[in-house]
C-alpha cells in the first residue's frame, strides 16, 4: 500500500515503524478502599519502572555511551528513595488518595523544591523527577507509555503530529525521518526536520491508522510518497532511487567552497536558517555564507525556565565567532503560534497564529525581553551580529522594540560593558500590512528579511498548520509576487539591503523570480544551500529580470510555474 503525503525534507529512509502516540492519564480523585491493595499497585508500578529504566540504561550505554547512559542511572536513583516511596505510602495512610494521586502529589512536591533552587543544574532535576513520576503513573494506571527514549534501534517515527520541542528530542542517529499525519511544509516540525537532515513527510491525513508499530515503511521525502510493507522489488527500485540522490549530493558538494555567482557574475548570498549553535556544522558542511535566520525559540524550548543572560550570550557568541566575519542574523524570541514554552503560562487562544506572539509578547514580559536583548548586545562584540524583529506589523511595533533595545544598551554602556558599533537591526517582513508599507518602514530599519512562511499564510488566509488548505501555500502566486517587489524595490530606493528567510528562498522554482527581483540574501535550510547554489550558478540576472517581470503579470500559481519550467527548460 502507498500514500502521498507533503515532501518536508529531502531523502529517502527504510525501516522499522516506531508509532509515538501521546495517551492521556487521567488522575482521579478517587479515595482508596484497600490500602493494602494500593500498596501493592505502588510497589508494582515502582519495581517495573526500575526494570524499564535499567534495559534503557544498558541499551543507550551500548548505542550511544556511556554519559547519556548515566542519565538513565540518576532516573533509578530517584526512584529509590525511600522518601518518595514512604511520603505517598503515608498519603494514602492518612489522606485515603488512590495511589496514582498520592504519587503524583509527593513527586511534584520534590520536584517544586528543585524547581525553587538558584543553581541550573539543580533546577534541572525537577525535570528528571517528573520524567520518573510519568512513568510510575502510567504503570499505576495501566497507560502505555510510549517516548523517545524508548527508542533503541532504527526508526521511522509516525505521528500525529510531533511539536517542535518532540522534534528537538530526537535522536538523529536512531531515527531515520518523520512521517505525520497533520502539518505543512512550512510547519515547524518541517522545518527542524530539513535543519537536523532527517527526511520526513508531513500531512498524510491517515498514516496513523495505516500502519501498526513494527511495520516496514519507505518514506521518500523526495516526492511524499510513503510505501507500507514494500515488496522486495519496490524495496529495490528505492534503494536505486537512493544511490542517485547520495550521487547527486556528491556533484552538489563540490560546490562547497564556491561563493554563489551567476552566470553574469552577479553575488547574491546564501545563508542558513539554524536553530541552535549545533546547527553551525550544517552550516559549514553545506558551504553557507552565514546565517539569514537564528531562531532563538528553540534555546528557550529546550530549557526548564528561562535561559539566563549568561546560558544566551554564550550560546550567541558561539554562533558569532564561528562564523566570523561571515554575517548572523538573530531573531529575538518568537513564541506564541505553535511554539510553547513548558513552564510559562500561555493562555489557550483560538487562533494562536494571529494572536499574542512574538514581539507582542515580549513586550509584556520586558524584562524577558530585555535580557535576551542584553546578551545579544554582550555578544554583538564577537562578531558580525544583526539584530531582528521578529511578527512587527506596525511602525510602532518596530519603535517599541528599538525603545527597549536603547534601554538594554544603555545598561549595558553604565554598567561599562562594549557594544559593537556595527551593529544592524532589522525586522522580519512576514505581516502583509508591512510589505505595503516597506516604503516607510525602509526609512527606519538597516535591513529586512521576508518570512514567507507566515506572510503567504497571513496573504491568502490560510493556517500553516492545517494541511487541507495546504493548497493555498502559493508561494509563486502573483500577488505574493507582487508583495515581495514592493519590499526589495522600497528597501533598494533606501539603500538598505533585502534577504527572505522563509522556506521559499531555497525553493528551485522561486530562486529565478527572486534574483530576477532583486534579491540579495537568500537564507535556507542548510541542506538547501548547495542545490541552490548550483541553480543561480547557471542563471543570468537580466534574464531572470525578464521572467519575474512576466511573472508578475499572470494571473496564478500555476501560470507562473509554468512560465519558469518554459523559461528554464534549456538549463
Ligand atoms: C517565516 O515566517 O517565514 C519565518 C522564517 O519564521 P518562522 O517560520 O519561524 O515563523
Ligand atoms: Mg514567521
Amino acid at each position: 500500500m502507498s500514500l502521498k503525503g507533503i515532501a518536508a525534507s529531502s531523502g529517502i529512509a527504510f525501516g522499522k515503524v516506531f508509532k509515538y502516540e501521546k495517551k492521556e492519564m487521567v488522575i482521579t480523585d478517587k479515595k482508596t478502599e484497600n490500602k493494602e491493595e494500593a500498596f501493592g499497585l505502588l510497589k508494582k508500578a515502582i519495581a517495573k519502572s526500575e526494570q524499564e529504566l535499567v534495559i534503557i540504561r544498558d541499551e543507550t550505554i551500548r548505542r550511544i555511551d556511556e554519559d547519556h547512559g548515566m542519565i538513565f542511572n540518576a532516573h533509578i536513583q530517584i526512584l529509590k528513595d525511600p522518601e518518595l516511596y514512604s511520603q505517598t505510602v503515608q498519603k494514602i495512610e492518612s489522606e485515603h488518595l488512590n495511589p496514582a494521586a498520592a504519587f503524583k502529589a509527593v513527586s511534584e512536591q520534590f520536584a517544586m523544591i528543585f524547581d525553587m533552587m538558584d543553581d541550573a543544574y539543580m533546577k534541572e532535576r525537577a525535570s528528571d523527577i517528573r520524567d520518573v513520576s510519568e512513568r510510575v503513573l502510567a504503570h499505576i494506571l495501566g497507560v502505555e507509555l510510549v517516548d523517545f527514549k524508548q527508542i533503541n534501534e532504527p526508526v521511522i517515527v509516525v505521528a500525529q503530529d510531533l511539536t517542535p520541542s518532540d522534534t528537538a528530542q530526537l535522536d538523529k542517529d536512531l531515527v531515520e525521518g518523520f512521517i505525520t499525519n497533520i502539518g505543512g511544509r512550512t510547519s515547524h516540525s518541517a522545518i527542524m526536520a530539513r535543519t537536523l537532515e532527517i527526511p520526513a513527510i508531513v500531512g498524510t491525513k491517515t498514516i496513523m491508522d495505516d500502519v501498526n508499530h513494527g511495520d516496514i515503511v519507505i518514506l521518500d521525502g523526495l516526492s511524499g510518497i510513503v510505501e507500507i510493507n514494500p515488496s522486495k522489488d519496490l524495496i529495490d527500485e528505492y534503494k536505486r532511487k537512493a544511490k542517485s540522490y547520495e550521487d547527486q549530493k556528491r556533484t552538489w558538494a563540490m560546490l562547497k567552497e564556491e561563493a554563489t555567482v551567476t552566470a553574469c557574475g552577479h553575488h547574491v548570498e546564501l545563508a542558513a536558517n539554524i536553530g541552535s549553535p549545533k546547527d553551525l556544522e550544517g552550516v559549514m558542511n553545506n558551504g553557507g555564507e552565514g546565517v539569514g535566520l537564528y531562531r532563538t525559540e528553540f534555546l528557550y524550548m529546550d530549557s526548564d525556565d528561562f535561559p539566563t543572560e549568561e546560558k544566551q550570550f554564550e550560546a550567541y557568541k558561539s554562533v558569532l565567532e564561528g562564523l566570523n566575519p561571515k554575517p548572523v542574523v538573530i531573531r529575538t524570541l518568537d513564541i506564541g503560534g505553535d511554539k510553547e514554552l513548558k513552564y510559562m503560562d500561555m493562555p489557550h487562544e483560538l487562533n494562536p497564529f494571529l494572536g499574542h506572539r512574538a514581539v507582542r509578547l515580549c513586550f509584556e514580559k520586558k524584562e524577558m525581553f530585555k535580557t535576551q536583548l542584553r546578551a545579544l548586545l554582550r555578544a554583538s562584540n564577537f562578531g558580525n551580529l544583526k539584530i531582528m524583529f521578529p511578527m512587527i506589523a506596525t511602525l510602532e511595533d518596530f519603535r517599541q522594540a528599538e525603545r527597549i533595545l536603547e534601554e538594554a544598551k544603555a545598561e549595558l554602556i553604565s554598567e561599562g560593558q562594549n557594544v559593537s558599533e556595527n551593529l544592524e537591526v532589522g525586522i522580519m517582513v512576514e505581516i502583509p500590512a508591512v510589505a505595503l508599507l516597506a516604503d516607510q518602514f525602509a526609512k527606519k530599519v538597516d535591513f529586512f528579511s521576508i518570512g514567507t512562511n507566515d506572510l503567504i499564510q497571513y496573504t491568502f488566509a490560510a493556517d500553516r498548520m492545517n494541511e487541507r488548505v495546504s493548497y493555498l501555500y502559493q508561494p509563486y502566486n502573483p500577488s505574493l509576487l507582487r508583495l515581495i517587489k514592493l519590499v526589495i524595490d522600497a528597501a533598494h530606493s533606501e539603500g538598505k539591503w533585502v534577504g527572505m528567510c522563509g522556506e521559499m528562498a531555497g525553493d528551485e522554482i522561486a530562486i529565478p523570480l527572486l534574483l530576477g527581483l532583486g534579491l540579495d540574501e537568500f537564507s535556507m535550510s542548510a541542506s538547501s544551500i548547495l542545490p541552490a547554489r548550483d541553480i543561480i550558478k547557471g542563471l543570468t540576472k537580466t534574464e531572470m529580470e525578464t521572467l519575474a517581470s512576466e511573472a508578475l503579470m499572470k494571473d496564478t500559481n500555476e501560470a507562473v510555474i509554468k512560465l519558469v519550467k518554459k523559461t528554464l527548460g534549456g538549463k
